[in-house]
Protein backbone atom coordinates (compact mmCIF):
# COMPACT_ATOMS: atom_id res chain seq x y z
CA UNK A 1 0.00 0.00 0.00
CA UNK A 2 1.24 3.62 -1.01
CA UNK A 3 1.94 6.36 2.36
CA UNK A 4 -0.99 8.95 1.50
CA UNK A 5 0.51 12.24 3.56
CA UNK A 6 -1.55 13.39 6.01
CA UNK A 7 -3.79 10.03 5.59
CA UNK A 8 -4.23 7.66 8.90
CA UNK A 9 -4.62 4.66 7.56
CA UNK A 10 -4.69 1.03 9.24
CA UNK A 11 -1.00 -0.19 9.48
CA UNK A 12 -2.38 -3.87 8.35
CA UNK A 13 -5.55 -4.74 9.19
CA UNK A 14 -7.22 -2.59 11.58
CA UNK A 15 -4.63 -1.76 13.95
CA UNK A 16 -2.35 0.16 15.36
CA UNK A 17 -2.45 2.86 12.95
CA UNK A 18 -0.13 5.41 11.90
CA UNK A 19 0.61 8.79 10.45
CA UNK A 20 2.02 9.48 7.13
CA UNK A 21 3.34 13.22 6.31
CA UNK A 22 3.95 14.75 2.84
CA UNK A 23 7.37 13.40 3.03
CA UNK A 24 6.92 10.09 3.65
CA UNK A 25 8.06 10.53 7.45
CA UNK A 26 6.04 8.57 10.23
CA UNK A 27 5.13 10.70 12.76
CA UNK A 28 5.27 8.24 16.09
CA UNK A 29 6.34 10.76 18.83
CA UNK A 30 4.16 13.34 20.71
CA UNK A 31 6.00 16.06 23.36
CA UNK A 32 2.97 17.47 24.89
CA UNK A 33 3.66 20.83 27.14
CA UNK A 34 1.25 20.36 30.20
CA UNK A 35 2.43 23.87 31.04
CA UNK A 36 4.35 27.49 30.39
CA UNK A 37 4.58 28.08 34.16
CA UNK A 38 8.10 27.09 36.10
CA UNK A 39 9.89 27.54 38.98
CA UNK A 40 13.06 28.08 37.39
CA UNK A 41 13.62 30.89 35.44
CA UNK A 42 16.52 29.76 32.70
CA UNK A 43 18.56 32.89 31.28
CA UNK A 44 18.31 30.61 27.74
CA UNK A 45 14.58 30.20 27.84
CA UNK A 46 12.81 32.67 29.77
CA UNK A 47 13.03 36.11 31.03
CA UNK A 48 12.99 36.90 34.34
CA UNK A 49 9.68 38.66 34.38
CA UNK A 50 7.95 36.28 32.01
CA UNK A 51 3.89 36.97 31.57
CA UNK A 52 2.24 33.76 31.69
CA UNK A 53 -1.23 32.51 29.88
CA UNK A 54 -4.46 33.37 31.21
CA UNK A 55 -5.79 29.60 32.32
CA UNK A 56 -8.86 29.83 30.42
CA UNK A 57 -6.40 29.33 27.80
CA UNK A 58 -5.00 26.61 28.92
CA UNK A 59 -6.25 23.10 28.75
CA UNK A 60 -7.61 20.91 31.81
CA UNK A 61 -5.81 17.71 32.55
CA UNK A 62 -8.55 16.15 30.66
CA UNK A 63 -8.65 17.57 27.95
CA UNK A 64 -4.93 17.40 27.64
CA UNK A 65 -5.93 13.37 28.05
CA UNK A 66 -8.60 13.52 25.35
CA UNK A 67 -6.28 15.21 23.20
CA UNK A 68 -2.92 12.88 23.91
CA UNK A 69 -5.14 9.86 23.80
CA UNK A 70 -6.33 10.52 20.27
CA UNK A 71 -2.65 10.77 19.12
CA UNK A 72 -2.10 7.54 20.74
CA UNK A 73 -5.20 6.30 18.34
CA UNK A 74 -3.72 7.62 15.49
CA UNK A 75 -0.38 6.01 15.82
CA UNK A 76 1.59 7.74 18.69
CA UNK A 77 3.78 5.27 20.55
CA UNK A 78 5.96 7.58 22.33
CA UNK A 79 4.38 10.54 24.43
CA UNK A 80 6.59 12.99 26.42
CA UNK A 81 5.24 15.54 28.80
CA UNK A 82 7.45 19.05 29.30
CA UNK A 83 6.69 22.39 29.92
CA UNK A 84 7.54 25.16 31.26
CA UNK A 85 8.17 22.20 34.44
CA UNK A 86 5.71 19.57 33.82
CA UNK A 87 6.02 18.79 37.30
CA UNK A 88 4.84 22.08 38.61
CA UNK A 89 1.21 21.82 37.01
CA UNK A 90 -1.12 20.96 39.94
CA UNK A 91 -2.01 16.96 40.43
CA UNK A 92 -0.37 16.21 37.08
CA UNK A 93 -0.20 12.80 38.62
CA UNK A 94 -3.60 12.13 37.54
CA UNK A 95 -2.43 12.60 33.74
CA UNK A 96 0.73 10.66 33.80
CA UNK A 97 -1.58 7.70 35.61
CA UNK A 98 -4.01 8.01 33.23
CA UNK A 99 -1.93 7.90 29.85
CA UNK A 100 0.07 5.29 31.60
CA UNK A 101 -3.45 3.24 30.85
CA UNK A 102 -2.13 2.98 27.40
CA UNK A 103 0.89 1.32 27.97
CA UNK A 104 -0.68 -0.85 29.86
CA UNK A 105 -3.05 -1.59 26.61
CA UNK A 106 0.14 -1.95 24.72
CA UNK A 107 -1.19 0.69 22.54
CA UNK A 108 1.72 3.00 23.68
CA UNK A 109 5.28 2.02 23.73
CA UNK A 110 6.80 4.75 25.96
CA UNK A 111 5.62 7.51 28.65
CA UNK A 112 8.28 9.83 29.64
CA UNK A 113 8.94 13.48 31.02
CA UNK A 114 11.44 16.32 30.53
CA UNK A 115 12.32 17.73 33.59
CA UNK A 116 14.12 20.41 35.74
CA UNK A 117 14.41 17.56 38.39
CA UNK A 118 13.31 20.38 41.33
CA UNK A 119 10.10 17.96 41.82
CA UNK A 120 11.94 14.93 41.14
CA UNK A 121 12.24 13.67 44.68
CA UNK A 122 8.18 13.82 45.46
CA UNK A 123 7.43 12.66 42.52
CA UNK A 124 10.32 10.06 40.89
CA UNK A 125 8.22 6.78 42.53
CA UNK A 126 4.55 7.79 41.46
CA UNK A 127 5.94 8.54 38.04
CA UNK A 128 7.57 5.08 38.26
CA UNK A 129 4.45 3.49 39.15
CA UNK A 130 2.63 5.25 36.49
CA UNK A 131 4.47 3.12 34.16
CA UNK A 132 7.50 5.82 33.06
CA UNK A 133 10.88 4.03 32.61
CA UNK A 134 13.02 6.59 31.54
CA UNK A 135 12.68 10.37 32.48
CA UNK A 136 15.57 13.54 31.01
CA UNK A 137 16.21 15.61 33.15
CA UNK A 138 18.34 19.08 32.27
CA UNK A 139 20.98 19.90 34.03
CA UNK A 140 23.74 22.26 32.92
CA UNK A 141 26.52 22.89 35.46
CA UNK A 142 27.73 20.85 39.00
CA UNK A 143 28.52 24.00 40.04
CA UNK A 144 26.08 25.73 43.00
CA UNK A 145 26.47 28.97 42.05
CA UNK A 146 26.63 28.49 38.19
CA UNK A 147 23.20 26.33 38.68
CA UNK A 148 21.77 29.25 40.67
CA UNK A 149 22.94 32.34 37.81
CA UNK A 150 21.54 29.97 35.00
CA UNK A 151 18.68 29.01 36.32
CA UNK A 152 17.90 32.47 38.32
CA UNK A 153 15.16 30.55 40.71
CA UNK A 154 16.54 27.36 41.42
CA UNK A 155 19.04 25.02 44.15
CA UNK A 156 21.18 22.66 42.84
CA UNK A 157 21.11 20.39 45.76
CA UNK A 158 17.04 19.53 45.56
CA UNK A 159 17.68 18.88 41.74
CA UNK A 160 20.40 16.52 42.87
CA UNK A 161 18.23 14.72 45.38
CA UNK A 162 15.51 14.61 42.71
CA UNK A 163 17.99 12.45 40.14
CA UNK A 164 18.91 10.13 43.42
CA UNK A 165 15.11 10.57 44.08
CA UNK A 166 14.84 8.88 40.60
CA UNK A 167 17.54 6.83 40.17
CA UNK A 168 16.39 5.15 43.81
CA UNK A 169 13.14 5.02 42.14
CA UNK A 170 14.13 2.73 39.12
CA UNK A 171 13.87 5.36 36.33
CA UNK A 172 16.37 5.50 33.71
CA UNK A 173 17.89 8.77 34.21
CA UNK A 174 19.82 10.56 31.39
CA UNK A 175 20.92 14.20 31.88
CA UNK A 176 20.33 16.95 28.98
CA UNK A 177 23.05 20.26 28.98
CA UNK A 178 22.68 23.06 26.69
CA UNK A 179 26.03 24.11 25.94
CA UNK A 180 26.85 27.94 26.93
CA UNK A 181 29.60 29.88 25.71
CA UNK A 182 31.48 30.86 28.47
CA UNK A 183 29.40 29.96 31.21
CA UNK A 184 29.43 26.31 31.62
CA UNK A 185 31.91 25.58 29.05
CA UNK A 186 35.25 24.54 31.54
CA UNK A 187 33.04 21.67 32.98
CA UNK A 188 31.78 19.71 29.64
CA UNK A 189 34.92 16.98 30.92
CA UNK A 190 33.91 17.22 34.61
CA UNK A 191 30.53 16.53 33.54
CA UNK A 192 31.01 13.42 31.12
CA UNK A 193 32.65 11.98 34.28
CA UNK A 194 30.21 12.73 36.97
CA UNK A 195 27.64 11.02 34.52
CA UNK A 196 29.42 7.72 34.45
CA UNK A 197 30.30 8.06 38.06
CA UNK A 198 26.23 8.03 38.77
CA UNK A 199 25.53 5.48 35.69
CA UNK A 200 23.95 8.22 33.89
CA UNK A 201 24.02 8.99 29.77
CA UNK A 202 24.56 12.36 29.07
CA UNK A 203 23.65 14.89 26.05
CA UNK A 204 24.82 17.91 25.12
CA UNK A 205 22.44 20.53 23.14
CA UNK A 206 23.26 23.78 21.35
CA UNK A 207 21.32 26.77 22.29
CA UNK A 208 18.62 27.78 20.10
CA UNK A 209 16.73 30.77 18.95
CA UNK A 210 13.38 30.91 20.41
CA UNK A 211 11.95 33.52 21.97
CA UNK A 212 12.98 36.60 23.24
CA UNK A 213 15.04 36.46 26.56
CA UNK A 214 17.06 39.87 26.94
CA UNK A 215 20.18 38.57 25.76
CA UNK A 216 22.47 38.56 22.71
CA UNK A 217 22.17 34.43 21.22
CA UNK A 218 25.35 35.04 19.65
CA UNK A 219 26.84 35.39 22.81
CA UNK A 220 25.69 32.29 24.39
CA UNK A 221 25.88 30.08 21.11
CA UNK A 222 28.98 27.28 20.92
CA UNK A 223 28.78 24.75 18.26
CA UNK A 224 29.00 21.45 19.79
CA UNK A 225 31.80 20.65 17.12
CA UNK A 226 33.90 22.40 19.56
CA UNK A 227 32.50 20.83 22.93
CA UNK A 228 33.47 17.36 21.09
CA UNK A 229 36.94 18.45 20.32
CA UNK A 230 37.45 19.64 23.65
CA UNK A 231 35.78 16.08 24.96
CA UNK A 232 37.90 14.04 22.87
CA UNK A 233 41.07 15.94 24.72
CA UNK A 234 40.81 13.95 27.79
CA UNK A 235 38.04 11.27 26.67
CA UNK A 236 38.19 8.35 24.37
CA UNK A 237 34.87 8.70 22.43
CA UNK A 238 33.49 5.81 19.54
CA UNK A 239 31.21 6.52 17.43
CA UNK A 240 27.95 4.66 18.78
CA UNK A 241 25.02 3.33 16.44
CA UNK A 242 22.57 3.74 19.43
CA UNK A 243 19.77 6.51 17.34
CA UNK A 244 16.47 7.40 19.41
CA UNK A 245 14.75 8.93 16.32
CA UNK A 246 15.20 12.32 17.14
CA UNK A 247 18.43 14.57 16.47
CA UNK A 248 21.04 13.77 19.00
CA UNK A 249 24.19 11.49 17.89
CA UNK A 250 25.96 9.27 20.42
CA UNK A 251 29.29 8.31 20.98
CA UNK A 252 30.03 5.61 23.91
CA UNK A 253 32.83 7.14 26.57
CA UNK A 254 35.43 4.25 26.20
CA UNK A 255 36.39 5.25 30.06
CA UNK A 256 33.07 5.55 31.76
CA UNK A 257 30.96 2.86 29.43
CA UNK A 258 28.06 5.40 29.32
CA UNK A 259 27.13 7.38 26.10
CA UNK A 260 27.40 10.96 25.56
CA UNK A 261 25.16 12.62 22.56
CA UNK A 262 25.63 16.60 20.66
CA UNK A 263 22.06 17.73 19.73
CA UNK A 264 22.88 19.78 16.98
CA UNK A 265 20.09 21.75 15.25
CA UNK A 266 22.15 24.79 13.74
CA UNK A 267 24.88 23.09 12.94
CA UNK A 268 23.16 19.85 11.55
CA UNK A 269 19.90 19.37 9.47
CA UNK A 270 18.28 16.44 11.42
CA UNK A 271 14.96 17.08 9.99
CA UNK A 272 14.79 14.41 7.08
CA UNK A 273 14.28 11.78 9.78
CA UNK A 274 11.61 13.67 12.29
CA UNK A 275 8.87 11.45 13.33
CA UNK A 276 8.21 13.63 15.96
CA UNK A 277 5.15 16.92 16.50
CA UNK A 278 4.78 19.60 19.49
CA UNK A 279 1.60 20.11 21.25
CA UNK A 280 1.19 23.19 23.76
CA UNK A 281 -0.66 23.50 26.66
CA UNK A 282 -3.13 25.66 24.82
CA UNK A 283 -3.56 22.95 22.83
CA UNK A 284 -1.72 24.34 19.35
CA UNK A 285 -0.12 21.71 17.27
CA UNK A 286 3.53 22.53 16.29
CA UNK A 287 4.31 20.10 13.31
CA UNK A 288 8.03 21.39 12.85
CA UNK A 289 9.60 22.72 16.55
CA UNK A 290 11.51 26.32 13.93
CA UNK A 291 8.48 26.92 11.95
CA UNK A 292 5.44 29.36 12.71
CA UNK A 293 3.01 27.02 11.33
CA UNK A 294 0.43 25.36 13.61
CA UNK A 295 -2.83 23.89 14.08
CA UNK A 296 -5.58 24.79 16.56
CA UNK A 297 -7.10 21.54 18.72
CA UNK A 298 -8.46 23.30 21.57
CA UNK A 299 -11.01 24.20 18.87
CA UNK A 300 -12.38 21.18 17.82
CA UNK A 301 -11.32 19.46 21.70
CA UNK A 302 -14.07 22.26 23.00
CA UNK A 303 -16.60 22.22 20.20
CA UNK A 304 -17.34 18.58 20.65
CA UNK A 305 -17.74 15.76 23.31
CA UNK A 306 -17.06 13.63 20.25
CA UNK A 307 -13.58 12.85 19.48
CA UNK A 308 -14.41 12.86 15.36
CA UNK A 309 -13.46 16.93 14.80
CA UNK A 310 -10.70 16.52 16.72
CA UNK A 311 -9.22 13.23 14.48
CA UNK A 312 -9.83 15.20 11.48
CA UNK A 313 -7.74 18.45 13.20
CA UNK A 314 -4.58 15.88 13.60
CA UNK A 315 -4.86 14.56 10.48
CA UNK A 316 -5.13 17.67 8.47
CA UNK A 317 -2.35 19.24 10.47
CA UNK A 318 -0.32 16.23 9.87
CA UNK A 319 -0.83 16.66 6.02
CA UNK A 320 0.64 20.50 6.67
CA UNK A 321 4.29 19.08 7.89
CA UNK A 322 6.89 21.30 6.99
CA UNK A 323 10.13 19.68 5.23
CA UNK A 324 12.16 21.32 8.28
CA UNK A 325 13.28 24.42 9.98
CA UNK A 326 15.31 27.16 9.08
CA UNK A 327 17.17 28.41 12.79
CA UNK A 328 19.94 31.00 11.72
CA UNK A 329 22.16 32.33 14.59
CA UNK A 330 24.19 34.82 13.72
CA UNK A 331 25.00 38.90 13.66
CA UNK A 332 22.57 39.72 10.79
CA UNK A 333 19.91 37.40 12.09
CA UNK A 334 20.20 39.20 15.96
CA UNK A 335 16.04 38.38 16.27
CA UNK A 336 14.79 34.75 17.23
CA UNK A 337 13.70 32.66 14.19
CA UNK A 338 10.73 31.81 16.12
CA UNK A 339 9.50 34.25 18.61
CA UNK A 340 7.65 31.51 20.99
CA UNK A 341 9.79 30.57 24.08
CA UNK A 342 10.72 27.04 24.52
CA UNK A 343 8.61 26.97 27.24
CA UNK A 344 5.88 27.16 25.25
CA UNK A 345 6.69 24.45 22.72
CA UNK A 346 8.31 22.34 24.95
CA UNK A 347 11.55 21.76 23.50
N1 LIG B 1 11.41 22.52 32.43
C1 LIG B 1 11.81 21.29 31.86
C2 LIG B 1 13.30 21.21 31.73
O1 LIG B 1 13.98 22.23 31.87
O2 LIG B 1 13.78 20.11 31.49
C3 LIG B 1 11.16 20.98 30.53
C4 LIG B 1 10.99 22.11 29.56
S1 LIG B 1 12.50 22.81 28.92
C5 LIG B 1 11.87 24.04 27.84
C6 LIG B 1 13.08 21.50 27.86
C7 LIG B 1 14.52 21.58 27.44
O3 LIG B 1 14.70 22.68 26.58
C8 LIG B 1 15.51 21.77 28.59
O4 LIG B 1 16.50 20.76 28.51
C9 LIG B 1 16.12 23.12 28.32
O5 LIG B 1 17.45 23.17 28.74
C10 LIG B 1 15.96 23.24 26.84
N2 LIG B 1 15.96 24.61 26.33
C11 LIG B 1 15.22 25.66 26.73
N3 LIG B 1 15.47 26.75 25.99
C12 LIG B 1 16.41 26.40 25.09
C13 LIG B 1 17.08 27.06 24.03
N4 LIG B 1 16.84 28.33 23.75
N5 LIG B 1 17.97 26.35 23.29
C14 LIG B 1 18.22 25.04 23.56
N6 LIG B 1 17.62 24.36 24.53
C15 LIG B 1 16.73 25.02 25.30
FE1 LIG C 1 11.95 26.21 33.20
FE2 LIG C 1 12.94 24.23 31.76
FE3 LIG C 1 12.78 26.70 30.73
FE4 LIG C 1 14.51 26.24 32.65
S1 LIG C 1 14.52 25.30 30.62
S2 LIG C 1 13.09 27.98 32.56
S3 LIG C 1 13.50 24.74 33.87
S4 LIG C 1 11.10 25.42 31.28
Amino acid sequence: MRDFPGIVRPFRNSYPRTMIDPFGRHISYLRVSVTDRCDFRCVYCMAEDMTFLPKSEILSLEELDRACSAFVRQGVKKLRLTGGEPLVRRNIMSLVRSLGQHLETGALEELTLTTNGSQLERYAAELKDAGMRRINVSLDTLDPDKFAAITRWGKLDKVLAGIDAAKKAGLDVKINAVALKGVNDDEFSRMVGWCGDQGIDLTFIEVMPMGEIGEQRIDQYLPLSMVRADLQRHWTLDESSHRTGGPARYYDVRETGRRVGFITPMTHNFCESCNRVRLTCTGTLYMCLGQHDSADLRTPLRASESDGPLDAAIAEAISRKPKGHDFIIDRRHAKPAVTRHMSVTGG
